[in-house]
C-alpha cells in the first residue's frame, strides 16, 4: 500500500491532522510491512447477512425504505469482501480486530444521518422493520469491538461521517459543544484555531471520538482525565425517536436558542438521567458538551523503579500524593516490558522463544536502553506556575526517592525518539499516534484490553496483578500492565496483542480474557469497560443481590424500547426479544461466533444460554 494513502484531516472527519501526517504514514509502513494476513477476506455465505428473524424481502424493502429518508447515497449494503484496514483506515462493516472470524462481527448495512432528525427517523424506521441497529461515532473503539454491533446483521449508524462539526467553543465558559464525529485530532485543531487559552484532554491515541469515548467512559492524562465527569449537557435520540436534553439544556433558551448553561451545569433539575446514556443502549447521543482546561504550564518526568517487588511500595506512595491532589492528573505506571513493545520493534527482535519473553530477556535489552535496567517506571506531569511545579516536584522527588534506586529523569535527560515526549504532548492535550507503536509486537497484530479496577492499595494491586500476570502465563502471552491511576483507584489496563491470522492465538486470547473475568471478579476486581463479545460475563460479575443491577437495566430497556431494536446486547442489556434466546455468551460458553443462529442444536442453544 503506498503510504501517500493515508487519508488527512481536511479531506475526511476521520483522517489525520497534516502535522501528524508523517508520523503516521511511517506507522502505517511498519505494520503494513509485517502483514502476512490477506488484504480482504472473501465471504462464502450469501450477502448482505440478515438481521435476526427478518427475511430477504422485508430486508430490502427497508433498505429501499431507508434510502427513501437518507438519500441511496447514505445507505450502504454490507455485501464486499471484508477489509480491515488499520487504526486511521479502519472499517464500519465489521470488528478489524476479530476475536472469532472476521464474518462473524458483521453489519447487513451501514447508514449515515446527516441531521437529529434523521437520526430520529431512522430510530422509526427501525421500529417499523424491526431492525437492529447500532449507533458509532467514528467506530475506532478498537479492542472493544471497533464498529461492530453486538448482533450480526444490525444496521449501523454511522453518526460521525456527516455529523461531524464542533458547534460551540467557549472561551469565557472553557466549554464546547460537539457533534459525534469529532475526532480528538478535530477538537484540538478548532480549539487552537479559536486562539482561546484552552486544552483539551485526549486519549492515548487521538482518533476516536470526544463523543463515543465519553459515553464508553474512557479516560485521557490531564487534570479533565475523566471524559465522562468532565461532559456537560447531552442531546439523545429515544429508541421511540423523541428527542431530548440533558441537565440545563431540558429549559429552553430564550427566543428557540439552546439554554446558556447548557454546558455550566450538569445536573439541571430531577433525576440527573445523562449516566443512563453511557455504557448502555438507552439512547443514541446526538450533542454533547465538554468542560475545556485552561492552558497551564506542564513538566512531564519519569521515575524508573529498579526492582519487580517496589510495585507494591509504589503503589502506596502514590495514593496519597493523588487523593491530596499534590498530583492531579491521571498519570501512568507502567511496566518495563513496554518501553520494548513501544520502540515499534517485534517481540522476535528481542526473544525468539515461546510464550512470555522472560524477565532476564527483558532485564537484558533494558539495561542496553535509556531507561535502563528497571521494573516499572511512573510516567507523572504537574501544572501550574513555574513556582508551583518545583515546589512539587520537591514533594513528589521526596517521596518516590524512599523507594532504593529509584531515579528520576526528564524529558531533556532522555533521547529525542523516546516515549516520553509522547507523554509530554498527551499530558498537555496534544492528541499522538504514537501508542500504535506497541501493535508490531505481533503480525497483524489485534488487541483486547482487559481493564478491571483496583483500589489505589497495596495489596489489591498486587493481587489483581499477580492474577493477570499468572493467567496470561498460562495461556502464553506477555503482560503488558498499564496501571491509569484516578485518585483513589486504578483503571489496570493489560493489552493482550494477538495475531488476527492465527485461529489458535485468537481462541487463547479470549479463553484468557475470560479466565481473568471470573479469576479477578471472585477476588472483587470488575471490568470498567469491556469488548461487545465478553459484555454479558463482565456485566454478571456485577451480580450483587441475584442480578439486581441487570433487571433494573432490563426493566429501563423494556420500557425505553418495547421492540427492542437499539444495540441489543450492548453493556449485556438485552431487551425482552433476545433474552435467554442464545445470544448471551456467557462464562463457559466456548462458542466461536456470537450468533446463536449458528448453534446447531436445541440442546446446544439451552447449554449456550446458560438459563
Ligand atoms: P470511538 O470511535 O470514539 O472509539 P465508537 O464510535 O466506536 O467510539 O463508539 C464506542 C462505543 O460507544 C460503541 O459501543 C458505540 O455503540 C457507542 N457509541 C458511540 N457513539 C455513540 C452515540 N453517539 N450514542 C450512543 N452510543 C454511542
Amino acid at each position: 500500500m503506498s503510504s501517500s494513502a493515508v487519508p488527512v484531516l481536511s479531506d475526511v472527519h476521520t483522517g489525520i491532522p497534516e502535522n501528524l501526517l508523517e508520523k503516521a504514514t511511517a506507522a502505517k509502513e511498519r505494520l503494513y510491512s509485517r502483514k502476512t494476513a490477506p488484504p480482504y477476506y472473501e465471504r462464502d455465505e450469501q450477502l448482505p447477512v440478515l438481521p435476526p428473524d427478518v427475511s430477504r424481502s422485508t430486508f430490502n424493502a427497508a433498505i429501499a425504505a431507508l434510502e427513501g429518508i437518507l438519500g441511496s447515497a447514505n445507505v450502504e449494503v454490507n455485501d464486499k469482501p471484508l477489509v480491515d484496514g488499520w487504526y486511521i483506515e479502519h472499517p464500519n462493516t465489521h470488528d478489524a480486530y476479530h476475536v472469532f472470524s472476521p464474518g462473524d462481527s458483521v453489519s447487513s448495512a451501514q447508514c449515515y444521518p446527516g441531521s437529529v432528525e434523521e437520526v430520529s427517523a431512522v430510530v422509526k424506521w427501525a421500529n417499523k422493520f424491526e431492525i437492529p441497529i447500532y449507533p458509532i461515532s467514528i467506530g475506532r473503539n478498537l479492542g472493544y469491538g471497533g464498529a461492530a454491533p453486538r448482533v450480526r446483521g444490525s444496521v449501523v449508524v454511522d453518526l460521525g461521517r456527516r455529523m461531524n462539526k464542533v458547534l460551540k467553543v467557549d472561551g469565557e465558559n472553557y466549554s464546547c459543544l460537539v457533534e459525534p464525529g469529532v475526532t480528538y485530532y478535530k477538537l484540538y485543531d478548532e480549539v487552537k484555531r479559536s486562539g482561546f487559552p484552552m486544552w483539551i484532554d485526549t486519549p492515548d491515541l487521538g482518533g476516536g471520538s470526544v463523543v463515543g469515548n465519553a459515553v464508553d467512559r474512557g479516560v485521557g492524562y490531564t487534570l479533565y482525565g475523566d471524559h465522562f465527569g468532565n461532559h456537560c449537557g447531552m442531546e439523545v435520540v429515544l429508541p421511540n425517536g423523541e428527542v431530548i436534553r440533558t441537565g440545563m439544556g431540558a429549559l429552553p433558551g430564550p427566543d428557540g436558542t439552546d439554554n446558556p448553561t447548557w454546558q455550566s451545569f450538569q445536573y439541571g433539575y430531577g433525576p440527573y438521567a445523562d449516566g443512563i446514556f453511557s455504557q448502555s443502549n438507552f439512547g443514541i447521543v446526538t450533542k454533547m458538551g465538554f468542560w475545556l482546561m485552561p492552558d497551564t504550564q506542564h513538566q512531564t518526568f519519569m521515575v524508573t523503579f529498579p526492582n519487580d517487588e517496589d510495585f507494591a511500595d509504589i503503589v502506596d506512595i502514590i495514593r496519597p500524593l493523588m487523593i491530596k491532589r499534590i498530583l492531579g492528573n491521571i498519570p501512568q505506571l507502567r511496566n518495563v516490558i513496554q518501553e520494548l513493545a513501544v520502540t515499534g520493534r517485534p517481540k522476535t527482535d528481542f526473544y525468539k522463544g515461546e510464550g512470555r519473553v522472560p524477565r532476564e530477556v527483558i532485564r537484558e535489552h533494558a539495561s542496553k536502553m535509556p531507561c535502563g535496567d528497571c521494573a516499572w517506571i511512573f510516567y507523572g506531569t504537574v501544572y501550574g506556575t513555574k513556582e508551583q511545579i518545583a515546589d512539587t516536584l520537591k514533594i513528589v522527588n521526596i517521596e518516590f526517592s524512599k523507594i532504593a534506586g529509584s531515579k528520576f529523569l526528564f524529558p531533556e535527560d532522555m533521547p529525542a525518539d523516546h516515549y516520553i515526549h509522547s507523554r509530554v504532548s498527551v499530558c498537555s492535550g496534544v492528541p499522538e499516534i504514537r501508542e500504535l507503536d506497541w501493535l508490531n509486537w505481533k503480525p497483524n497484530a489485534g488487541h483486547l484490553f482487559f481493564a478491571p479496577i483496583s483500589p489505589t492499595k497495596k495489596h489489591d494491586a498486587r493481587v489483581l496483578y499477580e492474577l493477570v500476570r499468572d493467567i496470561h502465563d498460562e495461556f502464553g502471552f506477555d503482560v503488558f500492565p498499564t496501571y491509569c491511576i484516578a485518585n483513589r483507584e486504578m483503571h489496570f489496563i493489560a493489552n493482550i496483542v494477538y495475531d488476527r491470522d492465527d485461529e489458535d492465538e485468537k481462541a487463547r486470547a479470549m479463553a484468557c480474557m475470560r479466565k481473568m473475568i471470573d479469576v479477578c471478579a471472585q477476588h472483587g476486581y470488575g471490568e470498567y469497560r469491556t469488548h461487545i463479545l465478553l459484555a454479558d460475563q463482565v456485566a454478571h460479575t456485577y451480580g450483587w443481590n441475584n442480578q439486581a443491577m441487570m433487571r433494573f437495566n432490563e426493566t429501563l430497556k423494556d420500557s425505553l424500547d418495547p421492540k427492542g431494536i437499539l444495540a441489543p446486547g450492548r453493556a449485556g442489556i438485552w431487551p425482552a426479544k433476545y433474552r435467554g434466546k442464545g445470544w448471551e455468551l456467557l462464562l463457559g460458553d466456548d462458542r466461536a461466533t456470537s450468533n446463536p443462529a449458528d448453534i446447531k442444536t436445541v440442546t446446544e442453544l439451552v447449554s449456550a444460554s446458560h438459563l
